[in-house]
């Protein structure tokens, strides 16, 4: 075991941190976290946070889950690891699948694929789309269409239908045939619209003119996050993604529901798309299917897509597809275990309320702090200021900005997370009143630094 000198004095030297320049970690040596407990993380000095971060969207039941690390202890005992593929399975694996079929009915979901994480579960749903359409001789069916600002990973098929070019230009080029449309989010938008209904219409409108001007036999997928998350917490208006699933099926059109921060109570329901009343052919799930303590997702399938691939009698239904660890118990037999303690908690109510106090307090920051150009939240525990030079010009707050209320807040017992100008909060959703009142008097302290 290295002594606590040693840890720090090798921060940001032998290992590359993912979304960050080598020489700024060097610079600025990112805060070490060695504990954890409750809704709180303490670094390597001791301090304790309130983690508003939730881990990285996915810590939803806290960090002093027993129940969740006696299951992943138990199943290390019992059968640490073995495959899924062809020919073998493992029972961790077969109950999760009941379980979450069982959970998802509402979403019309029937069967899952396993992955190890969120950009796996995108990639899995990508080409299990452009499957489909083969298997029912529709084989130029290729291209995938997104929104603007949506986060799907870094796998080459998610970077490719991203939307935000920070993950994008310096791994191009990316897959071809992936085309964006604008996202709705009010606050900045290229049709100046300010009204949410109306502005969910005009997107709605672009994704049809989209549809239209590559050929609806051209495309293969729709792919969107019901809140957009990592592009800074945009829901749409209601209107939005029922919108988009009746295009999608007068189009012929897969629509895939890239749920890996949305499902499991995040958005204060059980899913983004049971929150807007949909359903999607896949949903993409990862994140808090094992509240973060081991790396696993799922790509969960609909009726549409179950029918061709357990109906084709052609041999070409076969998955060619999958990863070692796709189905590991141990990830598997703490996701049993998540779902159960994420609907004992009830946590999804406990989302929707302690995320309208955090909604509305974020508001009365707003009123008092005039750096704060946009608030956006109102669904569970999601939400994001976004943080102006002045309201006026709507120029984004500068780095220096954005570090000077990241570093009060964390004095004063906040962990937050800064994406750009925005400040995005996700914490678990276990979290009390009391913790909700620390996160906003710590961002209060952070824009008062701002003096
Ligand atoms: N999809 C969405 C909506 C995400 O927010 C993320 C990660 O934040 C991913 C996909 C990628 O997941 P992972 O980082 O587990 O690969």
């Amino acid at each position: 075991m290295k002594t606590a000198n040693f840890i720090k004095e090798n921060n940001a030297r032998q290992f590359w941190q993912p979304m960050t320049h080598p020489a700024d970690a060097q610079a600025n040596p990112p805060k070490i976290i060695t504990g954890a407990s409750g809704v709180r993380i303490r670094d390597i000095d001791g301090h304790e946070t309130i983690d508003a971060v939730g881990g990285l969207w996915n810590v939803n039941l806290g960090y002093s889950n027993d129940a969740v690390k006696q299951a992943i202890a138990g199943q290390l005992d019992s059968l640490p690891y073995y495959s899924t593929f062809r020919g073998t399975t493992n029972d961790a694996a077969i109950e999760l699948a009941y379980d979450l079929c069982d959970f998802f009915a509402p979403e019309g979901i029937q069967r899952a694929f396993y992955t190890s994480g969120g950009s796996d579960s995108v990639e899995t749903a990508l080409r299990l789309a452009r499957q489909y359409h083969k298997l029912r001789g529709q084989p130029q069916r290729t291209k995938f269409l997104s929104l603007k600002k949506g986060y799907h990973g870094t796998h080459f098929g998610g970077a490719s239908v991203n939307g935000n070019n920070k993950f994008r230009t310096d791994y191009e080029p990316l897959l071809p045939g992936c085309f964006h449309i604008p996202a709705p989010y009010t606050y900045r938008n290229p049709f100046n619209e300010t009204d949410p209904a109306r502005l969910a219409q005009l997107c709605a409108q672009a994704l049809e003119d989209e549809i239209a001007f590559q050929g609806a036999e051209t495309i293969a997928a729709f792919i969107m996050e019901p809140i957009l998350g990592a592009g800074g917490v945009i829901p749409p208006h209601e209107s939005f993604m029922p919108m988009v699933r009746e295009i999608c099926d007068r189009n012929g059109i897969l629509l895939i529901a890239d749920e890996v921060i949305t499902a499991f109570g995040r958005t204060g329901a059980w899913s983004g798309s049971r929150l807007w009343g949909v359903q999607p052919d896949m949903m993409c799930t990862a994140k808090a299917i094992t509240n973060g303590y081991f790396p696993f997702g799922a790509v969960l399938i609909g009726a549409r897509m179950t029918e061709v691939f357990e109906g084709d009698t052609s041999g070409k239904g076969a998955i060619s597809h999958g990863y070692t660890y796709s189905g590991h118990p141990v990830g598997a037999a703490a996701a049993v275990v998540c779902l159960k303690e994420t609907l004992k908690a009830d946590v999804a109510s406990n989302a929707a309320a302690r995320g309208a106090e955090l909604y509305s307090g974020l508001q009365a920051l707003a009123a008092k702090h005039e750096m704060i150009g946009d608030v956006r939240g109102g669904h569970g525990l999601m939400a994001a200021l976004e943080v102006v030079a002045d309201r006026a010009s709507k120029a984004p707050a500068n780095a220096a900005t954005m570090n000077t209320v990241y570093e009060t807040a964390y004095r004063a017992g906040v962990m937050l997370r800064i994406s750009g100008p925005n400040i995005i909060l996700s914490p678990p959703l276990v979290l009390s009143e009391q913790d909700v009142a620390d996160i906003l008097s710590a961002l209060d302290a952070g824009f008062t630094a701002l003096g």
